[in-house]
């Protein structure tokens, strides 16, 4: 039994996985991406989605404005996007069958961001204690610092709860609507995504980011108040040109 109880205590003080602990592996992972996939070499692709992303981290706040943010576009078919801890937005070529303009693909960037602004990933490092793949992989590590980082990796991969992607639309929707993109594309951004899930190819986006069943209905709640923003972001002049 006090066997027991300091295994649990030795755990739960390793269960502590920092932001700063996560920029730093999502940093390698993301340029060990770069390394290994191909790379989108469309410049007019290129300059499309970094216009829309670019466009949505001016809303982003402090700390998050000032992190390191880079942006890839990867050339690849499926329908796919992150943002990891540190400020590193993956988007996959296939994603613009699926988001179909600049408002719905700042929809996906403005949710792909706020799960990094919210510190899912670490929640999502934190909470992989508790998943088998993390008790292997921390079983060969050894030492704090190893197990941290094999903690983070967990966090990376792991797909979000439905809580953080409930919180993600609703902050996504604030920040595409303030960066002045219609934040009602945003309904349509994930219908597509719905129709796609029952295709030939499912948008992979769907491994990681599971649909909450309420989505809809907690977009429309939210449009009232995305809208407010959206017109005020236009009447400053916001309008984002993305082609
Ligand atoms: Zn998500």
């Amino acid at each position: 039994m006090k066997k027991l109880v300091i295994v649990a205590l030795a755990v739960a003080a390793a269960a502590c996985v920092s932001e700063s602990t996560m920029r730093v592996e999502a940093n390698q992972q993301f340029q060990q991406m770069r390394r290994q996939l191909p790379i989108s070499t469309d410049p007019a692709q290129r300059a499309y989605i970094f216009c829309v992303a670019q466009s949505v981290l001016r809303v982003v706040e402090e700390p998050y404005a000032s992190r390191a943010w880079e942006i890839e576009v990867f050339d690849m078919p499926d329908a796919n996007a992150f943002a990891m801890p540190g400020g590193k937005i993956g988007i996959f070529s296939g994603l613009l069958d699926v988001a179909q303009d600049q408002h719905q693909l700042a929809a996906v960037i403005g949710h792909e961001i706020a799960h990094v602004t919210r510190e899912h990933q670490v929640a999502q490092a934190n909470r992989g204690m508790m998943t088998q793949g993390a008790a292997a992989v921390l079983g060969a590590s050894v030492g704090m610092q190893q197990e941290a980082q094999a903690l983070a990796q967990v966090g990376l991969t792991l797909p979000f709860s439905r809580q953080h992607e409930r919180e993600a639309d609703e902050v996504g929707l604030i920040y595409m609507a303030e960066a002045g993109f219609d934040p009602r594309a945003s309904i349509t951004l994930w219908k597509n995504m719905e129709e796609k899930s029952t295709g030939p190819r499912p948008p992979q986006f769907l491994s990681t980011h599971p649909a909450p069943e309420d989505r809809m209905g907690k977009l429309i709640a939210g449009m009232s108040g995305a809208l407010d923003r959206y017109n005020a972001a236009l009447a400053r002049g916001v309008r984002p040109v993305c082609e």
